[in-house]
Protein backbone atom coordinates (compact mmCIF):
# COMPACT_ATOMS: atom_id res chain seq x y z
CA UNK A 1 0.00 0.00 0.00
CA UNK A 2 0.93 3.47 -1.05
CA UNK A 3 0.95 6.94 1.02
CA UNK A 4 -1.17 7.88 -1.72
CA UNK A 5 -3.67 4.54 -1.01
CA UNK A 6 -3.39 5.68 2.47
CA UNK A 7 -5.05 9.13 1.52
CA UNK A 8 -7.22 8.45 -0.54
CA UNK A 9 -10.09 6.66 1.72
CA UNK A 10 -9.92 9.61 4.45
CA UNK A 11 -12.00 13.07 3.75
CA UNK A 12 -9.59 16.49 2.56
CA UNK A 13 -9.23 17.40 5.64
CA UNK A 14 -7.63 14.49 7.19
CA UNK A 15 -5.58 14.25 4.13
CA UNK A 16 -4.09 17.54 4.65
CA UNK A 17 -3.39 16.55 8.82
CA UNK A 18 -1.27 13.38 7.55
CA UNK A 19 0.75 15.29 4.84
CA UNK A 20 2.23 16.49 7.97
CA UNK A 21 3.31 13.14 9.89
CA UNK A 22 6.08 11.73 9.07
CA UNK A 23 6.42 9.53 6.21
CA UNK A 24 6.01 5.43 7.50
CA UNK A 25 5.49 2.35 6.20
CA UNK A 26 2.09 2.31 4.53
CA UNK A 27 1.08 -0.97 4.82
CA UNK A 28 3.40 -2.12 8.20
CA UNK A 29 0.46 -4.53 10.25
CA UNK A 30 -0.90 -5.47 13.46
CA UNK A 31 0.84 -4.28 16.40
CA UNK A 32 3.53 -1.86 13.92
CA UNK A 33 0.49 -0.71 12.34
CA UNK A 34 -0.78 0.12 16.11
CA UNK A 35 1.93 2.09 16.77
CA UNK A 36 1.94 4.14 14.22
CA UNK A 37 -1.55 4.89 14.72
CA UNK A 38 -0.88 5.70 18.39
CA UNK A 39 2.02 8.23 17.22
CA UNK A 40 -0.06 9.79 14.94
CA UNK A 41 -2.84 10.26 17.53
CA UNK A 42 0.27 11.92 19.91
CA UNK A 43 1.09 14.12 17.27
CA UNK A 44 -1.86 15.17 16.95
CA UNK A 45 -2.42 16.59 20.23
CA UNK A 46 0.68 19.27 19.63
CA UNK A 47 -1.38 20.21 16.28
CA UNK A 48 -4.54 20.74 18.09
CA UNK A 49 -2.58 23.73 20.66
CA UNK A 50 -1.90 25.58 17.46
CA UNK A 51 -4.97 25.12 15.48
CA UNK A 52 -7.52 25.52 18.41
CA UNK A 53 -8.64 28.93 17.94
CA UNK A 54 -9.81 27.85 14.23
CA UNK A 55 -10.43 24.49 14.22
CA UNK A 56 -11.71 23.35 17.51
CA UNK A 57 -14.70 21.72 16.81
CA UNK A 58 -12.90 19.37 14.28
CA UNK A 59 -10.02 18.69 15.75
CA UNK A 60 -11.99 17.33 18.97
CA UNK A 61 -13.31 14.70 16.18
CA UNK A 62 -9.65 14.07 15.07
CA UNK A 63 -8.27 11.63 16.80
CA UNK A 64 -11.41 9.34 16.55
CA UNK A 65 -10.93 9.88 12.80
CA UNK A 66 -7.29 8.75 12.62
CA UNK A 67 -8.14 5.60 14.93
CA UNK A 68 -10.99 4.84 12.79
CA UNK A 69 -8.81 5.47 9.45
CA UNK A 70 -6.04 3.31 11.14
CA UNK A 71 -8.71 0.36 11.48
CA UNK A 72 -9.71 0.71 8.07
CA UNK A 73 -6.02 -0.02 6.95
CA UNK A 74 -5.79 -2.89 9.36
CA UNK A 75 -8.42 -4.94 7.79
CA UNK A 76 -7.67 -3.81 4.75
CA UNK A 77 -4.28 -5.51 5.75
CA UNK A 78 -6.30 -8.79 6.29
CA UNK A 79 -8.10 -8.87 3.59
CA UNK A 80 -4.61 -8.82 1.53
CA UNK A 81 -3.37 -11.27 3.80
CA UNK A 82 -6.16 -13.73 3.43
CA UNK A 83 -5.83 -13.51 -0.31
CA UNK A 84 -2.46 -13.79 -0.70
CA UNK A 85 -1.24 -10.00 -1.49
CA UNK A 86 0.82 -9.26 1.31
CA UNK A 87 4.53 -8.13 0.07
CA UNK A 88 7.96 -9.04 1.18
CA UNK A 89 9.25 -7.34 4.29
CA UNK A 90 12.81 -5.94 5.41
CA UNK A 91 14.37 -7.42 8.77
CA UNK A 92 14.55 -3.76 10.59
CA UNK A 93 10.01 -3.24 10.65
CA UNK A 94 9.57 -6.76 11.53
CA UNK A 95 7.97 -7.30 14.74
CA UNK A 96 10.28 -8.69 17.59
CA UNK A 97 9.04 -11.80 17.70
CA UNK A 98 10.01 -12.60 14.08
CA UNK A 99 13.14 -11.15 14.07
CA UNK A 100 15.56 -14.21 14.59
CA UNK A 101 18.48 -13.37 12.17
CA UNK A 102 19.84 -10.00 11.27
CA UNK A 103 22.25 -11.31 8.74
CA UNK A 104 18.59 -11.70 6.55
CA UNK A 105 18.11 -8.73 5.52
CA UNK A 106 15.31 -8.84 2.80
CA UNK A 107 12.00 -11.47 1.80
CA UNK A 108 10.42 -11.86 4.77
CA UNK A 109 7.02 -12.63 5.21
CA UNK A 110 4.88 -9.66 7.32
CA UNK A 111 2.98 -11.45 10.48
CA UNK A 112 -0.08 -13.23 8.65
CA UNK A 113 -2.44 -14.19 11.27
CA UNK A 114 -4.45 -16.95 9.45
CA UNK A 115 -3.01 -20.17 9.00
CA UNK A 116 -4.60 -20.42 5.15
CA UNK A 117 -2.17 -17.73 4.24
CA UNK A 118 0.82 -19.22 5.65
CA UNK A 119 0.37 -22.53 3.74
CA UNK A 120 -0.17 -20.70 0.97
CA UNK A 121 2.56 -19.24 1.01
CA UNK A 122 4.74 -22.36 0.92
CA UNK A 123 4.28 -21.70 -2.83
CA UNK A 124 5.57 -17.98 -3.04
CA UNK A 125 9.55 -17.23 -2.54
CA UNK A 126 10.82 -15.72 0.61
CA UNK A 127 13.14 -16.65 3.51
CA UNK A 128 11.46 -19.43 4.53
CA UNK A 129 10.55 -21.04 0.86
CA UNK A 130 13.64 -22.93 1.48
CA UNK A 131 13.47 -23.51 4.67
CA UNK A 132 10.11 -25.47 4.40
CA UNK A 133 10.95 -27.36 1.16
CA UNK A 134 13.95 -28.95 2.61
CA UNK A 135 12.13 -30.61 5.29
CA UNK A 136 9.21 -31.13 3.54
CA UNK A 137 10.41 -33.16 0.80
CA UNK A 138 12.73 -34.73 3.47
CA UNK A 139 9.66 -35.66 5.20
CA UNK A 140 7.92 -37.38 1.78
CA UNK A 141 11.22 -39.12 1.52
CA UNK A 142 11.58 -41.00 4.67
CA UNK A 143 7.70 -41.47 5.14
CA UNK A 144 8.05 -43.84 1.67
CA UNK A 145 11.02 -45.18 2.65
CA UNK A 146 9.25 -46.01 6.23
CA UNK A 147 6.48 -47.86 4.41
CA UNK A 148 8.39 -49.60 1.64
CA UNK A 149 10.70 -51.15 4.72
CA UNK A 150 7.31 -52.10 6.84
CA UNK A 151 6.23 -54.00 3.56
CA UNK A 152 9.67 -55.83 2.79
CA UNK A 153 8.61 -59.52 3.19
CA UNK A 154 9.10 -60.91 6.80
CA UNK A 155 11.72 -63.47 5.36
CA UNK A 156 14.15 -61.25 5.04
CA UNK A 157 14.25 -60.32 8.52
CA UNK A 158 15.72 -62.64 11.76
CA UNK A 159 13.11 -61.22 13.49
CA UNK A 160 10.45 -59.53 11.65
CA UNK A 161 8.13 -57.93 14.00
CA UNK A 162 10.78 -57.02 17.03
CA UNK A 163 13.17 -55.62 13.59
CA UNK A 164 10.33 -53.79 12.16
CA UNK A 165 9.10 -51.78 15.39
CA UNK A 166 12.65 -51.16 16.69
CA UNK A 167 13.49 -50.07 12.65
CA UNK A 168 10.11 -48.02 12.55
CA UNK A 169 11.45 -45.93 15.86
CA UNK A 170 14.15 -44.84 13.73
CA UNK A 171 11.90 -43.30 11.02
CA UNK A 172 9.01 -42.34 13.54
CA UNK A 173 11.52 -39.62 14.81
CA UNK A 174 12.93 -38.27 11.63
CA UNK A 175 8.72 -38.23 10.32
CA UNK A 176 8.27 -36.25 13.46
CA UNK A 177 11.37 -34.07 13.32
CA UNK A 178 11.19 -33.50 9.87
CA UNK A 179 6.81 -32.89 9.79
CA UNK A 180 7.48 -30.55 12.89
CA UNK A 181 10.00 -28.51 10.83
CA UNK A 182 8.58 -27.49 7.69
CA UNK A 183 5.23 -26.60 9.73
CA UNK A 184 7.37 -24.79 12.19
CA UNK A 185 8.96 -22.94 8.97
CA UNK A 186 5.44 -22.49 7.32
CA UNK A 187 3.63 -21.59 10.47
CA UNK A 188 6.03 -19.25 12.07
CA UNK A 189 5.11 -16.06 10.63
CA UNK A 190 1.44 -16.36 12.13
CA UNK A 191 1.60 -14.84 15.56
CA UNK A 192 3.82 -15.05 18.40
CA UNK A 193 1.77 -17.35 20.83
CA UNK A 194 1.78 -20.28 17.06
CA UNK A 195 5.28 -19.04 16.07
CA UNK A 196 5.96 -20.19 19.86
CA UNK A 197 4.25 -23.22 20.24
CA UNK A 198 5.74 -24.64 17.18
CA UNK A 199 9.14 -23.86 17.74
CA UNK A 200 8.92 -26.21 20.95
CA UNK A 201 7.43 -28.65 18.70
CA UNK A 202 10.29 -28.08 16.05
CA UNK A 203 13.35 -28.64 18.76
CA UNK A 204 11.42 -31.62 20.78
CA UNK A 205 11.40 -33.12 17.18
CA UNK A 206 15.34 -33.13 17.36
CA UNK A 207 15.58 -34.74 20.29
CA UNK A 208 13.12 -37.84 18.80
CA UNK A 209 14.83 -37.86 15.59
CA UNK A 210 18.21 -38.24 17.89
CA UNK A 211 16.33 -40.92 20.20
CA UNK A 212 14.89 -42.96 17.49
CA UNK A 213 18.48 -43.14 15.53
CA UNK A 214 19.80 -44.84 18.84
CA UNK A 215 16.88 -47.33 19.23
CA UNK A 216 18.06 -49.48 16.07
CA UNK A 217 21.65 -48.86 16.15
CA UNK A 218 22.11 -49.90 19.96
CA UNK A 219 19.87 -53.02 19.32
CA UNK A 220 21.95 -54.45 16.39
CA UNK A 221 25.28 -53.04 17.56
CA UNK A 222 24.37 -55.06 21.29
CA UNK A 223 22.13 -57.71 19.87
CA UNK A 224 24.48 -60.39 21.45
CA UNK A 225 24.78 -58.38 24.77
CA UNK A 226 21.13 -56.82 25.77
CA UNK A 227 22.17 -55.62 29.55
CA UNK A 228 24.66 -52.28 28.50
CA UNK A 229 21.80 -52.31 25.38
CA UNK A 230 19.06 -51.48 27.90
CA UNK A 231 21.31 -49.28 29.98
CA UNK A 232 22.43 -47.38 26.55
CA UNK A 233 18.83 -47.54 25.71
CA UNK A 234 17.08 -45.76 29.04
CA UNK A 235 20.22 -43.20 29.47
CA UNK A 236 19.21 -41.88 25.67
CA UNK A 237 15.66 -41.77 26.65
CA UNK A 238 16.72 -39.45 30.13
CA UNK A 239 18.61 -37.67 27.84
CA UNK A 240 16.56 -37.10 25.15
CA UNK A 241 13.43 -36.29 27.42
CA UNK A 242 15.34 -33.54 29.09
CA UNK A 243 16.51 -31.83 25.83
CA UNK A 244 12.42 -31.69 25.18
CA UNK A 245 11.91 -30.42 28.53
CA UNK A 246 14.32 -27.45 28.21
CA UNK A 247 13.11 -26.97 24.94
CA UNK A 248 9.87 -25.74 26.77
CA UNK A 249 11.29 -22.65 28.52
CA UNK A 250 10.56 -19.61 26.34
CA UNK A 251 14.09 -18.25 26.80
CA UNK A 252 15.12 -21.55 24.40
CA UNK A 253 14.33 -20.56 21.86
CA UNK A 254 15.58 -16.64 21.72
CA UNK A 255 17.88 -15.36 19.11
CA UNK A 256 20.58 -15.29 22.65
CA UNK A 257 20.39 -19.02 23.04
CA UNK A 258 21.21 -20.33 19.23
CA UNK A 259 24.63 -21.32 20.36
CA UNK A 260 22.82 -23.60 23.27
CA UNK A 261 20.24 -24.89 21.21
CA UNK A 262 22.96 -26.47 18.53
CA UNK A 263 25.08 -27.63 22.05
CA UNK A 264 22.18 -29.23 23.71
CA UNK A 265 21.73 -31.11 20.60
CA UNK A 266 25.26 -31.64 19.88
CA UNK A 267 25.48 -33.04 23.03
CA UNK A 268 22.51 -35.00 23.19
CA UNK A 269 23.95 -36.90 19.70
CA UNK A 270 27.68 -36.91 20.81
CA UNK A 271 26.63 -39.08 24.25
CA UNK A 272 26.77 -41.76 21.51
CA UNK A 273 30.54 -41.84 21.88
CA UNK A 274 29.96 -43.95 25.15
CA UNK A 275 28.49 -46.49 23.60
CA UNK A 276 30.90 -46.21 20.30
CA UNK A 277 33.89 -46.44 22.49
CA UNK A 278 32.04 -49.58 24.50
CA UNK A 279 31.97 -51.23 20.97
CA UNK A 280 35.51 -50.94 19.50
CA UNK A 281 36.75 -51.67 23.14
CA UNK A 282 35.04 -54.96 23.00
CA UNK A 283 35.30 -55.65 19.18
CA UNK A 284 37.88 -54.10 18.54
CA UNK A 285 39.07 -51.54 15.73
CA UNK A 286 38.90 -53.11 12.70
CA UNK A 287 35.34 -55.13 13.20
CA UNK A 288 34.14 -51.93 14.31
CA UNK A 289 34.99 -50.00 10.78
CA UNK A 290 33.76 -52.87 9.17
CA UNK A 291 31.06 -54.92 10.19
CA UNK A 292 30.08 -51.84 12.82
CA UNK A 293 29.67 -49.14 10.43
CA UNK A 294 31.34 -47.27 12.13
CA UNK A 295 32.54 -45.26 9.16
CA UNK A 296 28.63 -44.66 8.06
CA UNK A 297 28.19 -43.49 12.13
CA UNK A 298 31.16 -41.23 11.59
CA UNK A 299 30.22 -39.27 8.24
CA UNK A 300 26.50 -39.08 9.92
CA UNK A 301 28.26 -37.23 13.28
CA UNK A 302 30.38 -34.96 10.38
CA UNK A 303 26.65 -34.07 8.54
CA UNK A 304 25.39 -33.22 11.64
CA UNK A 305 27.95 -31.30 13.11
CA UNK A 306 28.56 -29.11 10.28
CA UNK A 307 25.00 -28.53 10.16
CA UNK A 308 24.67 -27.54 14.07
CA UNK A 309 27.72 -25.20 13.63
CA UNK A 310 26.72 -23.59 10.29
CA UNK A 311 23.68 -22.86 12.54
CA UNK A 312 25.09 -21.49 15.43
CA UNK A 313 27.81 -19.37 14.05
CA UNK A 314 25.08 -18.54 10.93
CA UNK A 315 27.45 -18.73 8.03
CA UNK A 316 27.47 -18.24 5.61
CA UNK A 317 25.19 -14.97 5.98
CA UNK A 318 27.43 -13.67 8.48
CA UNK A 319 29.82 -12.91 5.75
CA UNK A 320 27.22 -11.97 2.96
CA UNK A 321 24.67 -9.75 4.63
CA UNK A 322 21.68 -9.75 2.45
CA UNK A 323 23.25 -12.10 0.17
CA UNK A 324 21.69 -15.62 1.00
CA UNK A 325 18.32 -14.06 1.88
CA UNK A 326 16.35 -16.42 -0.04
CA UNK A 327 18.82 -19.10 -1.03
CA UNK A 328 21.71 -20.99 0.65
CA UNK A 329 21.46 -18.97 3.94
CA UNK A 330 22.70 -21.31 7.10
CA UNK A 331 19.40 -22.36 8.37
CA UNK A 332 18.49 -24.09 5.04
CA UNK A 333 22.25 -25.57 4.82
CA UNK A 334 21.49 -27.46 7.92
CA UNK A 335 18.37 -28.79 7.23
CA UNK A 336 19.95 -29.94 3.63
CA UNK A 337 22.49 -31.61 6.33
CA UNK A 338 19.97 -33.18 8.82
CA UNK A 339 18.13 -35.00 6.03
CA UNK A 340 21.60 -36.34 4.73
CA UNK A 341 22.45 -37.09 7.94
CA UNK A 342 19.29 -38.83 8.93
CA UNK A 343 19.47 -40.89 5.44
CA UNK A 344 23.35 -41.71 6.14
CA UNK A 345 22.20 -43.16 9.76
CA UNK A 346 19.89 -45.02 7.64
CA UNK A 347 22.11 -46.54 5.77
CA UNK A 348 24.85 -47.77 8.44
CA UNK A 349 21.75 -49.20 10.30
CA UNK A 350 20.04 -51.27 7.50
CA UNK A 351 23.97 -52.95 6.67
CA UNK A 352 24.12 -53.62 10.41
CA UNK A 353 20.09 -55.36 9.72
CA UNK A 354 21.86 -57.41 6.76
CA UNK A 355 24.44 -58.74 8.67
CA UNK A 356 22.11 -59.72 11.35
CA UNK A 357 19.96 -61.40 8.39
CA UNK A 358 23.69 -63.17 7.15
CA UNK A 359 25.17 -64.54 10.40
CA UNK A 360 21.22 -65.58 11.63
CA UNK A 361 19.69 -65.50 15.23
CA UNK A 362 23.27 -66.88 16.94
CA UNK A 363 25.35 -65.27 19.19
CA UNK A 364 29.10 -65.84 19.53
CA UNK A 365 30.54 -66.18 22.80
CA UNK A 366 32.95 -63.19 22.82
CA UNK A 367 30.72 -60.60 20.57
CA UNK A 368 28.31 -58.17 21.40
CA UNK A 369 27.12 -57.61 18.09
ZN1 LIG B 1 14.46 -25.36 10.92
Amino acid sequence: MSPHEHHATTPSRKADLNSEQPPHNGSMPGSEEQEAMEKTVEEEGDEEVEERNTDEGFMAMAPLLQAHHAMEKMEEFVHKVWDGRWRLFPHDVLPDWLKDNDFIVHGHRPPMPSFRACFKSIFRIHTETGNIWTHLLGCLFFLCLGIVYMFRPNISFVAPFQEKIVIGMFFLGAILCLSFSWLFHTVYCHSEGVSRVFSKLDYSGIAFLIMGSFVPWLYYSFYCSPQPCFIYLIVICVLGISAITVSQCDFFATPQYRGVRAGVFVGLGLSGVVPTLHFVISEGFLKATTIGQMGWLFLMALLYITGACLYAARIPERFFPGKCDIWFHSHQLFHVLVVAGAFVHFHGVSNLQEFRYTAGGGCAEDSAL
